[in-house]
């Protein structure tokens, strides 16, 4: 293919792009196809002999989208949605097109310098205090594993990456019981083991880790001979947006001199909005925060902002300095790649600058209040529907409930098949979760096309299946 050729398929790309956008409520949300549909449909080896763009472009509408999950659909109440707003899909396409390798400060300046003032920007919209840095990674898994390995580092005082951890004292971790995955997945990483996170029991409205109960582990951890080497909070927590007490949580990380790390993947965003903000008072004792522009904020994934207050700590843990990688006789300069696992790095930052300029801030604000504020509406009127039982109100936009049939024992399983049905006829999407060890149906709200009729679909595909159980 030559450029050219990409002139008109690129401008057929942009209009499909327009087309499959505005129509895209005519899709079943989640895709109905059976495992091995696409697989199977695909030819056993690579052709031969180039063949034309329009016949891969019609296999494209025919055999790949029927499998595709559309998760820019209005309607996907699942998870946590994942925006990729238009704006920054353009500014995606321009940094493809560039196809820079942005690991170093020379391999692009503009890429560099463009991301630590992007960081501020989000700093100062999301009013945390001047002196915290930051970095875009791919994901929160990897940002919290840079932060898990940092805990590490720092506790054993920078030896660990040179002689590992055996014949040590055991590293703990604190976390709340209802961490999400990629903490775990980051404390095998680091070595540590899933022994030595330590699940503190939550407590109250916002299902926080328990203070008290915290500093009780901390304490039998020492008396143990065990090294705590940091906390990790959570303000959103995926199963039922659940917000630890940051501002105490807080006191005891410094008053233990422990790292932490606080994960608001999916709602560091609301944080642009100020009456939000004291779902995570005393944000500003953490040492790292992160949060993902590509859930709520409307970016392309993928897009991970890690803050951090004092960036040297994380950059002793990471950085390398082989002799092909070092630049020589330049003064002042970042390199971004010292703060990530990865080498390499993709131009990130231009997604939220396009993003940040072409809706404002305000307006990016207002798409998130209305979120919170249609979610609460909904939460309202399912409250009231009978065989249906809340199990946690809405934190921001997301709750969870499920279906109640009197006289059966079993729920899970009545819950199980309605919400198979649910996502098998395609017109709303939601996903389940665990609270108290029952099996509940999480709703939330976050995509950025939606509006209030389509929470009118949702209720009424809610309420017709509660109606259905009594009869
Ligand atoms: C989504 C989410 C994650 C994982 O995010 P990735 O970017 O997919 O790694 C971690 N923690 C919370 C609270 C999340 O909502």
């Amino acid at each position: 293919m030559d450029w050219d050729e990409y002139i008109k398929w690129g401008e057929e790309v942009v209009h499909w792009g327009s087309n499959y956008r505005k129509n895209i409520r005519n899709f079943p949300v989640r895709s109905q196809n059976k495992p091995g549909d696409t697989y199977n449909s695909i030819p056993a080896s690579p052709p031969e002999k180039p063949e034309p763009i329009e016949n891969i472009f019609d296999d494209f509408n025919n055999l790949i989208m029927p499998g595709i999950t559309h998760w820019q659909h209005p309607r996907f109440f699942a998870y946590f949605p994942s925006n990729a707003a238009p704006a920054s899909v353009l500014a995606e396409m321009l940094a493809n097109t560039i196809g820079s390798q942005c690991m170093l400060w020379q391999t692009s300046p503009a890429a560099t310098e463009l991301e630590e003032k992007i960081i501020d920007w989000l700093r100062v919209s999301m009013g945390l205090p001047n002196g915290f840095k930051g970095i875009i990674q791919d994901t929160a898994s990897s940002a919290t594993l840079t932060a898990v390995l940092t805990m590490r580092e720092k506790s054993l005082n920078w030896t660990g990456n040179k002689t590992g951890l055996s014949g040590r004292s055991r590293l703990r971790i604190y976390a709340s019981e209802e961490v999400h995955s990629s903490i775990d997945r980051a404390i095998w990483f680091s070595g540590i083991g899933e022994e030595n996170l330590v699940r503190i029991p939550v407590y109250g409205e916002l299902r926080s880790m328990d203070p008290e109960k915290l500093k009780n582990a901390i304490d039998q951890d020492k008396k143990n001979g065990f090294l705590p080497a940091g906390i990790i909070a959570a303000t959103g927590g995926t199963s039922s947006g659940s917000c630890d007490n940051i501002n105490l949580i807080g006191d005891i990380a410094s008053k233990e001199k422990l790292y932490f790390h606080v994960d608001a993947a999916w709602a560091g965003s609301a944080m642009i909005c100020s009456e939000f903000r004291k779902l995570w008072a005393g944000i500003e004792k953490a040492d790292s925060i992160v949060f993902n522009p590509h859930k709520w904020l409307g970016a392309q994934f993928d897009c991970s902002v890690q803050f951090l207050k004092d960036p040297v700590i994380q950059k002793n843990t990471l950085s390398i300095s082989p002799e092909y990688l070092k630049t020589k006789g330049i003064e002042g300069i970042t390199n971004l790649s010292d703060y990530t696992i990865q080498l390499g790095r993709r131009f990130r930052s231009l997604k939220l600058w396009f993003l940040m300029r072409a809706e404002g801030m305000s307006g990016l604000r207002t798409v998130i209040r209305n979120h919170v504020k249609w979610t609460e509406k909904l939460y309202l009127k399912i409250k009231d529907l009978e065989n249906i039982e809340i199990t946690t109100p809405p934190i921001l936009s997301l709750f969870t409930f499920r279906f109640v049939k009197s006289g059966i024992s079993d729920n899970d399983e009545l819950n199980e098949r309605i919400l198979r049905e649910i996502n098998d006829e395609g017109k709303i999407y939601l996903t389940p979760t665990k609270v108290n060890n029952n099996y509940v149906i999480r709703f939330t709200a976050g995509t950025f096309e939606m509006d209030e009729k389509d929470l009118h679909v949702a209720y009424d595909c809610i309420k017709e299946k509660s109606e259905r159980i009594s009869l």
